[in-house]
């Protein structure tokens, strides 16, 4: 069988789920295209942007409730929920990676999955049959911190254990609807973009760790870093030198740009 990917997802507004797009079509289809070439997962471990913790957490729950982290949505949204089986095996197995490599997780026995991680995986795997624990991420601590998680964690893949960091790869949501109507992607989110795929493709990472410092509106693009670092995590969960892809490529609002990437 063969080892599966790292992926980095955009997870975009939680109005995904009663409205429909491209970034929701692309998940939707993106499930059954990984079965196809990497086998069904054992398992899924996912970050995301909306666990940020001081010291790295793992979800150890046997049973996930829906968290509804958003506010102001239609009611109906509040109603929705994922429940995928919990996977504390696979988060004591986190642990392990994470204290091996000298990253000491602490772990929740109780919290649930937030919209960063059900709301892709919602797409990816309607039929909530694989088990999944989620891992926080430290924003205080930055791109290398979340590089070095990802890396710890790479041994996982092997072990048919699907790895995903969720955020978004622009997420100004303040700028969201000021382009040019529709959802005409704004300029300096295309260009934030670009340089990125193109730093990825290049294997520019010390550019890409130091991204506020390199790429053009990086600040604009991310004025906070959470949505930001689940890249980083999946990279490092690529392992050195890994291939990398884009697999998805779309906007929502002008100024929240929606791409995708695979590692591995
Ligand atoms: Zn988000």
């Amino acid at each position: 069988m063969p080892m599966q990917p790292s992926l980095f997802i955009s997870h975009g507004s939680p109005m995904m789920l009663v409205q429909d797009g491209e970034l929701r079509q692309f998940l939707g289809s993106l499930g059954d295209s990984l079965n196809a070439a990497f086998g069904r997962p054992d398992a899924i471990l996912i970050a995301s942007a909306h666990w940020m913790t001081p010291r790295p957490v793992v979800g150890a729950a046997a049973a996930l409730e829906t968290i509804h982290d958003f506010y102001g949505f239609p009611d109906a949204m509040y109603e929705f929920t994922y429940c995928p089986p919990g996977a504390p095996d696979l988060a004591e197995r986190a642990g392990a990676a994470l204290a091996g490599a000298g990253i000491e997780p602490e772990r929740d026995a109780t919290r649930g999955l937030d919209h960063g991680a059900w709301m892709p995986l919602r797409y990816m795997y309607p039929d909530a049959d694989i088990p999944v624990a989620q891992v926080s991420v430290q924003p205080h601590l930055g791109p290398a911190h979340h590089l070095a998680l990802g890396a710890a964690l790479e041994a996982l893949r092997a072990a048919n254990i699907l790895v995903i960091g969720s955020g978004n790869l622009t997420h100004n949501l303040g700028e969201m609807g000021r382009g040019r109507g529709d959802d005409a992607p704004a300029p300096w989110a295309v260009e934030f973009a670009e340089w990125v795929k193109a730093a990825l493709d290049e294997g520019r990472l010390a550019e890409l760790v130091n991204y506020l410092h390199h790429a053009p509106g990086g600040r604009r693009a991310h004025p906070t870093d959470e949505h930001f670092l689940p890249l980083f995590l999946a990279m490092g969960a690529g392992g050195a030198g890994a291939a990398v892809e884009r697999i998805h490529n779309s906007y929502t609002g002008g100024a929240v740009c929606n791409d995708c990437y695979r590692f591995g």
